[in-house]
């Protein structure tokens, strides 16, 4: 299995603070069934900095050290950034990375309880550099949970979703796993990945949310969020049904 987000670099954000960490958290991977782990430090959120050379070594010398380990795991160079102006030029100057380095799909996350107004002109303006954006845990943001068809139109013009696997598992609530749940039936998400940042209170729950969505989609599902990830990394074209509107809950007993 493939893990598209992960907080696993060690000491540059908030996930794993240290090497000792990081090891374990690659060791609770591959008993979750993870072979590859794209590295998706945050960049820009307002309290961290990581461009993408730095990252680019940091992933190398993890990679070191999990083989030293013989842990078979691999990792591979990603970013998560917050949604800001400068984007692209910042990818221009080479400090924002795509996943694994392809120049195909970037990640970008939104504040947690708003979209910026600029939103879609800027993704807009990064497919027209032959980039897909993949919108991350939009289940999370709590604009969204209330007005889902903001999500809907930027899917509609070409945006990609990833939602969270620990929000498909329960463990941020009720509302958030409803949201989730709607979002695969809308087909407005397209990846899962954990956005593990330890193994605790941020654990990974891959292999757990694996076994919500077959119970409650069948094993089509699996293929087709496990197909997505793999053709993430190789920069191939995800496969995308046409998109719905969340349904909003109808008064009961009008009819
Ligand atoms: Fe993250």
């Amino acid at each position: 299995m493939i893990d598209l987000h992960c907080h696993i670099l060690p000491g540059i954000d908030d996930g794993a603070q240290n090497m000792d960490e990081s090891l374990h958290m690659a060791r609770v991977a591959v008993s979750e069934g993870i072979h590859q782990i794209v590295a998706t430090p945050h960049h820009q959120n307002g309290r961290y900095t990581n461009e993408k050379e730095d990252i680019m070594k940091r992933v190398e010398v993890l990679n070191q050290k999990l083989d030293q380990e013989k842990i078979p795991l691999k990792i591979l160079p990603g970013q998560e950034s917050r949604i800001y102006g400068e984007i692209i030029q910042d990818y221009h100057l080479n400090k924002v990375l795509t996943l694994n380095n392809t120049t195909k799909y970037l990640f970008i996350e939104f504040p947690s309880n708003h979209v910026p107004r600029f939103t879609e002109q800027l993704l807009f303006n990064i497919q027209s550099e032959g980039i897909t954006p993949i919108i991350v845990h939009p289940e999370r943001n709590s604009r969204l949970l209330a007005d889902p068809d903001i999500l809907y139109n930027l899917v509609a013009k070409g945006a990609l979703t990833q939602v969270t696997a620990a929000s498909l598992t329960g463990q941020f609530g009720k509302k958030i796993k409803k949201f989730s749940f709607q979002l695969i039936e809308s087909n407005l998400t397209h990846i899962i990945a954990s956005d593990a940042h330890n193994t605790s209170s941020r654990r990974f729950c891959m292999a757990e949310a694996m076994n919500v969505i077959e119970k409650k989609y069948g094993l089509d599902f699996i293929y087709l969020f496990q197909e997505n990830a793999d053709a993430v990394i190789n920069g191939k074209a995800c496969f995308r049904e046409q998109p719905d509107k969340v349904e909003r809950k109808k008064f009961l007993g009008i009819f």
